[in-house]
């Protein structure tokens, strides 16, 4: 029993004159030229407030995209009686329609929505084109197809028998709705939190971050297109503590998708655990939450692929990726030609709107992040215990720019060399080359997270050590490459400690988080 055999969705390169630059950038121009009002999607109701919230490019702040209906408590719980209420029928329609509609919206997006989808991310999420389509598109219907397959695979294998008997194994969606909390940085992950879970039969009620809600809009449209029934999933705006109150006392709470902080998604487990007794069922939790990524290089390494993986890994859309190369360590040996290659890559970097194709570098999301980013950059600036060697400005008059920043700590406990920025700041430490080992211990004791980390070496006694040194200090570990980047179907994506609950995104492992399996055994 086979769905089409899902392959990666190739990249567009966005050439001058190519079809996929000019449908783009008429959509940008489209988007530019009006305001949009975003209701909520409430069952079959599109939900309009008195509270407008404006939403302005990251880059531009004096341009308005349109505005979105702020909801209450009220809203919440709309929200949850229409998910309660589509549960049977959506529960009770076989998997191979669900999978129908998944991959109609995975083809909706390759096609009439791509542009739509891209230009909403580069808009509102001040991404660059390359990140946006990367991002979007790309990744979005690589998590469709690929989940729709393992779906198949989950629904269709079965346990062994014996003579005389008959086990069965049905996979039942949880009881209760299911709760996304969705985080700003990828529009891919903010579908695939609410696809996910939907497709195993369950309902949803989504909350995105407040800076993703354009693009959400597109990928609700997508759903309502593809013929995701009202109240399969449920898109509202309020506040996190007033939805948190509704939600986590409600009985039928089934399970959470989280992508966002670490401190966000402990308060969250916390509470639910407080209220785990009016529960029916233990919920689900399943969240990715932050990173401290790391890359260490050996003495072995190729200078100029290690400076290459530190500026990708570390400045593509400015930083934000929960898998950014955030810390390197690189021995002395080859640390001045890394600090060579580095400064001269530094220089190429174009910084200004995603509307401007030629720049490789944009805004950062918010007002908040923009200042907790030029904190720790004042930090740097300070301290004699690091230095700054490239960027280091930042400026908020425009959009929210922060420079992609290097900074080199002379103590490896540094604060920028511990803890999370989310944001282009990179530090590193040079350690004496002949200390490696102590190096993987300071990788490893560094930071409580364990999201993607890197090793950069020639030597295979060196990869194989780090290999072993660092076995949990990443959920994705990459050799010679940069750390960001995971490929649906390719590298499924998580990590542990502080950095989730590792139920890897895209693949079979977070998919069977969503369903409750019912074993049958039959004798005859
Ligand atoms: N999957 C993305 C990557 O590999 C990162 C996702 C995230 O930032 O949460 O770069």
């Amino acid at each position: 029993y086979a769905v089409p055999v899902p392959e990666n969705e190739p990249v567009l390169s966005y050439a001058p004159g190519s079809p996929e630059k000019i449908a783009l950038k008429a959509e940008l121009k489209a988007m530019k030229s009006k305001e949009i009002d975003v209701p909520m999607y409430i069952g079959s109701e599109l939900v309009t407030t008195e509270k407008k919230m404006r939403m302005a490019p990251p880059h531009d702040h004096k341009h308005t995209l349109g505005h979105f209906n702020y909801g209450d408590a009220s809203h919440v719980e709309q929200a949850i009686n229409a998910a309660l209420g589509a549960k049977q029928a959506w529960t009770e329609l076989s998997w191979e329609h669900r999978a129908s509609i998944f991959l109609k919206a995975a083809e909706l997006v390759a096609g009439p929505y791509r542009a739509k989808i891209n230009a909403s991310t580069m808009l509102a999420q001040s991404k660059s084109p390359m990140q946006a389509e990367i991002d979007a598109a790309c990744e979005y219907i690589d998590f469709l197809k690929f989940n729709v397959d393992f779906m198949t695979q989950i629904y269709t294998e079965q346990p062994e028998s014996a003579p005389g008997m008959w086990n069965r194994m049905e996979h039942r969606p949880l009881e209760g709705f299911i709760f996304a909390l969705t985080p700003f940085n990828f529009t891919s992950i903010a579908g695939n939190l609410c696809a996910a879970p939907a497709m195993m039969g369950n309902t949803i009620v989504w909350k995105p971050a407040e800076s993703q809600v354009y693009s959400a809009q597109i990928l609700m449209e997508v759903f309502r297109e593809a013929g995701v029934p009202d109240g399969v999933i449920n898109l509202i705006y309020v506040d996190g503590p007033t939805a948190g109150e509704v939600i986590f006392n409600h009985k039928d709470f089934g399970g959470l998708h989280f992508t966002g902080s670490t401190g966000v998604f402990q308060h969250l487990w916390k509470t639910i655990g407080e209220n785990i007794s009016k529960y029916k069922s233990y919920p689900r939790i399943v969240g990715e939450t932050g990173g401290k990524d790391f890359i260490i290089a050996h003495k072995s390494a190729d200078a100029k692929a290690l400076a290459t993986g530190i500026t990708r890994g570390a400045f593509e859309f400015q930083g934000q990726k929960c898998s950014a190369a955030s810390r390197a360590y690189i021995p002395d040996n080859l640390w001045e030609e890394v600090k060579g290659y580095l400064l001269e890559d530094h220089k190429t970097i174009k910084m200004g709107s995603p509307e401007d194709f030629t720049n490789f570098f944009n805004a950062v999301i918010d007002e908040k992040s923009f200042d907790k980013i030029s904190k720790y950059i004042d930090a740097a600036k300070d301290s004699n215990m690091a230095e700054i060697i490239a960027g280091g400005g930042y400026d908020k008059s425009e959009g929210y720019f922060v420079q992609p920043t290097i900074i080199v700590a002379k103590d490896p406990m540094f604060t920028t060399m511990c803890e999370e920025i989310f944001g282009p700041v990179i530090t590193i430490y040079v350690y004496q080359a002949e200390r490696f080992e102590e190096a993987l211990e300071l990788v490893d004791s560094t930071s409580p997270y364990a999201l993607t980390g890197a090793i950069f070496s020639q030597d295979r006694y060196a990869i194989e050590l780090a290999t072993k040194k660092l076995v949990n200090a990443a959920g994705n570990f990459y050799i010679n490459d940069k750390p960001t980047g995971a490929v649906v179907g390719q590298q499924p994506f998580g990590g542990s400690r502080a950095s989730g609950t590792n139920d890897k995104a895209g693949s079979m492992i977070n998919l069977l988080r969503w369903v409750s399996p019912r074993t049958i055994k039959e004798t005859f």
